[in-house]
């Protein structure tokens, strides 16, 4: 049996432990701070379904019996938004205009393409840093059109279910990063899926204007979405 001896160079044990927090921080000319802490505190279905990281088939296609595509069915693990949310998001703050990279009054980031999936790494790196890199944030665009509280209250809300929808692969990816990178991942081979997945279910929600989309906002906000939805979309 031939055993290769690592050398000095390629590993050294550190560990660190990180405690991840959302800082929102959106003063400006209106109360937008309060309006932004309202809609947070205001989640009413605080429950979501993630992955499991032992799911080798989380992000096969599945149809239901008339043919239509099911997208998250693998996700069956209930788990609390206001647990997890800090781990999606980290900041809820002001973009810089020129910065601004289309005419959105809200865009929701984060660096998991890279730190999940490697994406625009190094070629030689052969497995990504994982979820202790996470950094992920809610960028808002002072603009005119939001200075009214509801037409505000539904862009970050609009955010933050995007923010939501990657908890489903953020939460098992803490959860076990191994497990999620040979299971969820298949080792990298399964990082296009992955896209195609954000992709078809971004479509439901960027659907500006439609009833997917205030469908999406009320299974959070059920009291509030249609206020929030009309007030932005009316405006
Ligand atoms: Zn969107």
């Amino acid at each position: 049996m031939l055993r290769r001896k690592s050398k000095y160079w390629e590993c050294s044990a550190k560990k660190i432990s990180r405690t991840f927090k959302l800082a929102v921080n959106v003063e400006g000319t209106k109360p937008y701070q309060e309006w932004a802490e309202d809609v947070l505190a205001s989640i009413e279905n605080d429950r979501i379904l993630v992955f499991s990281p032992k799911d080798e088939h989380a992000l096969d296609e599945a149809l239901d019996e008339n043919g239509d595509e099911l997208i998250g069915s693998q996700a069956k693990t209930a788990v609390s938004i206001r647990e997890w949310l800090p781990v999606g998001c980290q900041f809820i703050h002001w973009g810089n205009q020129r910065d601004r990279q289309n005419q959105d009054l809200g865009r929701y980031s984060n660096n998991a393409p890279q730190v999940l999936c490697g994406i625009g790494c190094s070629p030689a790196m052969t497995e990504p840093v994982g979820p202790a890199c996470l950094v992920g944030r809610i960028t808002l665009y002072q603009d005119r059109l939001i200075e009214n509280e509801n037409a505000f209250k539904h862009v970050l809300a609009h955010e933050l279910v995007h923010c939501f929808d990657s908890l489903m692969f953020l939460v098992p990816a803490m959860q076990d990063w191994r497990q999620f990178w040979s299971n969820v991942l298949h080792g990298g081979r399964n990082i296009e899926s992955i896209g195609q997945f954000f992709h078809r279910i971004r479509l439901f929600l960027d659907d500006y204007g439609s009833a997917s989309e205030l469908a999406r906002l009320k299974k959070f906000w059920p009291s509030h979405a249609e206020v929030w939805f009309g007030a932005f979309h009316q405006r």
